[in-house]
């Protein structure tokens, strides 16, 4: 999976490397679809929601430059492996699901695996998480129509954005957004297509 899909299309940085080796895909789907867990492609995981495909999993990873002591706010828990594979590059995660669910189902799976450094809380992370804030980095697993202004808020000094923006219904764009002081750049990177992020639920 890793060579294949994820070092041929790019993604260089050997620390997410690392971590999409040791996270275990398979905990995080049904044991009906764990023989496809490590496939090219998302996975139904109950809710009508999915598991991101592991390469775009890595691509906002490595955008989202994850330092081993650094705050990640991560909206959209569904599985729990996208915040597995942040926990695995050491930061210190909060994870927001809508659904209870898919919020206690993700919690048992971090927590049987030793992903301490994960904590899930059931709520709308449209409008972030601001207990937790300042964020270093912020990785939303859902579409956005627009750029959230409390996403970008709560970001900290230097910290990082990764976010699909654009139509629900149709692909989106996967996008950096980087704060310095007052200060934001945003930059559009990679088209994708992800469930729609739910907003005042
Ligand atoms: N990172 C996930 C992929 C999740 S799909 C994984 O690795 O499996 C996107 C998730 O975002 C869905 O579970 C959906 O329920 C959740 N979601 C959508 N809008 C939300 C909101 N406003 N707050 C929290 N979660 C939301």
């Amino acid at each position: 999976m890793v060579r294949r899909q994820i070092e041929g299309r790019g993604v260089a940085d050997p620390r997410v490397l690392a971590a999409m080796r040791t996270v275990p895909r398979h905990r995080f789907v049904s044991r009906a679809l764990a023989g496809d867990a490590y496939k090219d492609h998302p996975l139904p995981i109950g809710a009508g929601q999915t598991i991101s495909q592991p390469y775009i999993v890595a691509l906002m990873a490595e955008a989202a430059s994850v330092g081993p002591d650094d705050r990640v706010l991560e909206v959209g828990t569904g599985s729990g492996y996208g915040a597995a594979v942040l926990a695995e590059l050491g930061a210190s995660v909060i994870t927001v699901e809508r659904h209870r669910k898919l919020a206690d189902s993700a919690a048992k799976v971090l927590g049987g695996l030793g992903y301490d450094n994960a904590t899930v809380v059931c709520g709308d992370g449209s409008q972030g998480h601001p207990p937790g804030a300042p964020y270093d980095a912020v990785v939303v697993t859902a579409a956005a129509p627009r750029l959230p202004p409390p996403l970008v808020d709560q970001l900290a000094d230097g910290g990082r954005l990764v976010i699909p923006v654009g139509p629900p219904s149709f692909s989106q764009n996967l996008t950096l957004v980087r704060r310095m002081g007052k200060e934001t750049t945003s930059e559009r990177f990679c088209p994708v297509r992800f469930v729609p992020l739910v907003e005042e639920c």
